[in-house]
């Protein structure tokens, strides 16, 4: 396939490699003018859209999505696929996707969990709302990038999944990290606390995979310094987009909302920003409950 390709940063320069190498024809653009190896370059986000089959955006945020979009729209060919995999604000996803199948394109948001690891082994998974056309067209290439490609329904239905499993993530996260502190103060140790609870009904991902506590459970970044992994910064932008979403579908949610106000602080206030979402642990250790 002709793939143009915009955003080539920490994720997407992986994927257009990736794609390139699987002997697609990947034309890329990024307004940093970065370059990845196999991939043409194209001085305009429009010219790497041009004659394009699929175009891939790969993207900071909704209104930059909005801005790139108002330009390639125009310039990609009857039929045509835009696949969005940036994780942006539901109402951005639907109303680009709105006026790309106002143009006669084909549309799909599909944002992606598995980070810069998963981006460059080509395991990512895909979370993705539009047609069943557009679906099976980029279903191969989904192949390439990733190992799994979830179909959730209609537009915005892809970055309505993801937000909801990082709400979810962001509050179990918390709740393991607090309960942690909680125990070391208790005189319960951390091992034996980790054998009870992720073989009891307190277990989750953030304990039994992605445990907070150094040294116990499988490896994880608490075992490299709270290095991220995914960083306490993404999700704080996951988590304003959960309550973005939530305050504009009038839905109540108290703990996604608790728990953005808490990465909120942990990143903007104290010494968050650039750590593993994970050191939450530490920072619960270091206080006390005034
Ligand atoms: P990044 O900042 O490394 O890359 C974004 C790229 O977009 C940059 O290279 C930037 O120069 C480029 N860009 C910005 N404005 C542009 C424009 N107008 N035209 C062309 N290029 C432009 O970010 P990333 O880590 O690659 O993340 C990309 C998206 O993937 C984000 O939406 C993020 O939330 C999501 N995501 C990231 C991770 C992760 O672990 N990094 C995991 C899952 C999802």
């Amino acid at each position: 396939m002709k793939i143009g390709f915009i955003g080539l940063g920490n994720m997407g320069g992986p994927m257009a490699a990736n794609l390139s190498a699987a002997g697609h024809d990947v034309t890329g653009f990024d307004v940093a003018g970065v370059t990845v190896e196999g991939t043409a370059q194209a001085e305009t986000a429009a010219k790497a859209a041009a004659g394009a089959d699929v175009v891939i955006t790969m993207l900071p945020n909704g209104a930059i999505l909005r801005s790139v979009a108002d330009e390639i729209i125009p310039a990609m060919q009857p039929g045509a696929v835009l696949l969005d995999c940036s994780t942006v604000d539901v109402d951005s996803a639907r109303a680009v996707a709105a006026q790309a199948e106002a143009a006669g394109l084909g549309a799909l948001d599909a944002p992606v969990s598995g980070g810069v690891g998963g981006a460059t082994a080509g395991t990512l998974t895909f979370m993705v709302g539009g047609s069943d056309d557009a679906f099976a067209k980029a279903k191969p290439l989904f192949d390439i990038m990733g190992q799994k490609a979830v179909h959730c329904g209609p537009s915005g239905n892809g970055q309505a999944a993801k937000i909801c499993n990082n709400m979810i993530l962001g509050v179990t996260m918390i709740a393991t990290c607090e309960a942690f502190a909680l125990a070391d103060k208790l005189g319960l140790d951390r091992q034996a606390m980790f054998d009870v609870v992720s073989t009891s009904s307190g277990y989750s991902w953030s304990m039994n995979a992605y445990c907070p506590a150094p040294g116990i459970g499988p490896k994880s970044p608490a075992d490299n310094g709270y290095q991220p992994g995914f960083a306490a910064d993404l999700m704080l932008k996951d988590l304003r987009l959960s309550q973005q979403a939530a305050t504009s579908a009038d839905a109540d949610t108290p703990m996604g909302q608790a728990a953005m106000e808490l990465y909120q602080r942990f990143v903007e206030d104290e010494d968050g920003s650039g750590k593993d979402f994970s050191a939450m642990l530490p920072r619960f250790e270091a206080r006390t409950r005034s």
